[in-house]
């Protein structure tokens, strides 16, 4: 990774502001966190600094605040299920600029955290305003930026901040751009990419940058209904994007010119209906009964894939495999899950969708690295260079 992290600068005494992402799951009726994953995930940087006796001042965004402050969203249990992770006190303080700011960073002692208010309840925080992220860049003199699933927006705490405060990554941070950024570009070859998911238009990006990179693509989900049916193949009633047919066509064309090993299902899971409980069928590609829907892979796809798979150095995974939400349908994500979990590979799972099923499952350990982006992690998958990341001061 060519960007400066907190291990290329001294912290010891320093002011430092962290911008983490604690933009937890919250249960709308009682306010419990229901994933604390992301507050897990930022405890290296947090202790990192702490053992290094900086003045710790975090802050984060939580959900869509309409304007203003909202009970829901406040910071304020973030703080606490923080402490109880790292096992050390963490203030807070209800706001994140102004006067109360200053004064409880002005208290701070070497080695304490603070946690501001959350970003969003001022609306300059999203519209990159300069005079706020001036004002946040006062309280601190270094920034460090462990957010990587919102390095995708250009937000106050995310870009403007970095105009006056020297910027590095956090640890979070790095460990995402540099697992990512191996995989994608100097893999361990064969690199094999599993791409399914709803819709090829989302995937567009992913799949053209894939093309230039990988040995092996294997596309299951709903968009390889669109690329079956670009290749002559009917498909019932399956979701087709029917204006996508030629860029599926340009990216099969592409895959043979760079010797790219395509491969799509051979075999479906088709259901009359997409529904629990309704009537399911498995059959050949060519067998979509009329009226039908793609809703699965089979399993001669999946042994197709293993194969492939079994052939691979790295795997970069994302998008289900079907539609996973029902359990009919959950089959060959599962399976693609557990396959990848037992690959004597390098593994990388990217996407909201795809990370959830893989920590439901309890196999994020099993995987080299799960990313936490989101749609930052697609961003990055897709070769676009992060708004929050091209700031952060270069090695
Ligand atoms: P991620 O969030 O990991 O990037 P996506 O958002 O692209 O993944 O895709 C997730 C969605 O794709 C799921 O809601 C799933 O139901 C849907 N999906 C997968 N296969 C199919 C299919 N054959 N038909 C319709 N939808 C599908
Ligand atoms: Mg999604």
């Amino acid at each position: 990774m060519n960007k400066q992290t907190v291990k290329d600068i001294d912290v010891t005494g320093r002011r430092v502001l962290v911008r983490v992402d604690f933009n937890v799951p919250l249960d709308i009726n009682t306010g419990a966190i229901l994933n604390d994953t992301r507050i897990r995930a930022s405890a290296p940087t947090i202790n990192y600094l702490v053992e290094r006796k900086a003045r710790v001042i975090l802050c984060s965004h939580l959900g869509q605040p309409k304007q203003g402050f909202e009970k829901g969203l406040t910071l304020a249990p973030l703080a606490k299920r923080l402490a109880e992770i790292i096992h050390r006190p963490v203030g807070f303080v209800e706001d994140c600029v102004g006067s109360k700011v200053k004064a409880a960073v002005a208290a701070l002692k070497e080695g304490d955290i603070v946690l501001l208010e959350n970003l969003r309840f001022h609306p300059e925080e999203e519209k990159n305003d300069p005079s706020f992220s001036k004002a946040l860049a006062g309280l601190a003199d270094i920034y460090v930026n462990d957010a990587f699933s919102t390095s995708h927006r250009a937000h106050a705490s995310m870009v403007g901040v970095t105009a006056y405060l020297p910027a590095v990554a956090g640890l979070l941070m790095e460990r995402e751009l540099a697992t990512m950024g191996k995989a994608l570009n100097q893999p361990i070859r064969p690199l094999a990419m599993v791409m399914g998911g709803a819709k090829v238009s989302d995937k567009i990006g992913l799949l053209e940058n894939a093309l230039g990179k990988v040995d092996i693509l294997l596309i299951g989900g709903g968009i390889a209904s669109t690329f079956l049916k670009a290749r002559g193949t009917e498909v019932g009633s399956s979701l087709v994007e029917t204006d996508k047919l030629e860029v599926a066509r340009g990216i099969m064309e592409r895959a043979k010119k760079n010797s790219v090993r395509l491969v799509l299902p051979t075999d479906v899971v088709t259901a009359e209906k997409i529904a629990a409980g309704g009537k399911t069928r498995v059959v050949s590609v060519n067998d979509v009964p009329s009226g039908w829907q793609i809703a699965d892979v089979g399993p001669k796809t999946l042994d197709n894939f293993a194969r492939e798979l079994h052939k691979a150095k790295t795997v970069i995974w994302n998008g289900p495999m079907g539609v996973y939400e029902i359990a009919q349908f959950a089959g060959g994500t599962k399976a693609i899950a557990r396959l990848l979990g037992s690959l004597d590979a390098i593994t990388i799972v990217g996407g909201g969708s795809t990370a959830d099923i893989v920590e439901e499952l309890g196999l994020v350990n099993r995987m080299t690295h799960v990313s936490m982006g989101g749609g930052a992690s697609l961003a990055f998958l897709e070769g676009k260079t992060l708004v929050g990341v091209t700031p952060l001061l270069e090695k």
